[in-house]
């Protein structure tokens, strides 16, 4: 097959990063959904990882993958090793 011959290729580097962005930031997102399906079935999801408070239902509606409650929120989370890289 001379489809294998990715010298001739008509994409470039620029491209491929592009692509591979997008992936690493699905894979993420998807990290985050197992995450989510795991709480559910262990029946801990809406509630705080830290202090196990049941979160807010409206929280919970804005943001379905938040994990834990205003208290240990994402402001406090530098103390915690929880940042994340924005
Ligand atoms: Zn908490």
């Amino acid at each position: 097959m001379e489809d294998m011959d990715f010298e001739g290729s008509q994409l470039d580097q620029s491209t491929i990063i592009e692509y591979r962005d997008q992936i690493h930031s699905l894979q993420a997102q998807l990290a985050q959904m197992n995450a989510i399906m795991e709480k559910i079935e262990n029946g801990t999801y809406g509630r705080c990882d830290i202090c196990q408070k049941e979160i807010a239902a409206d929280v919970l509606k804005d943001q379905p993958d938040r994990t834990v409650c205003h208290n240990h929120d994402a402001s406090n989370s530098k103390l915690l090793g929880l940042e994340q890289t924005r």
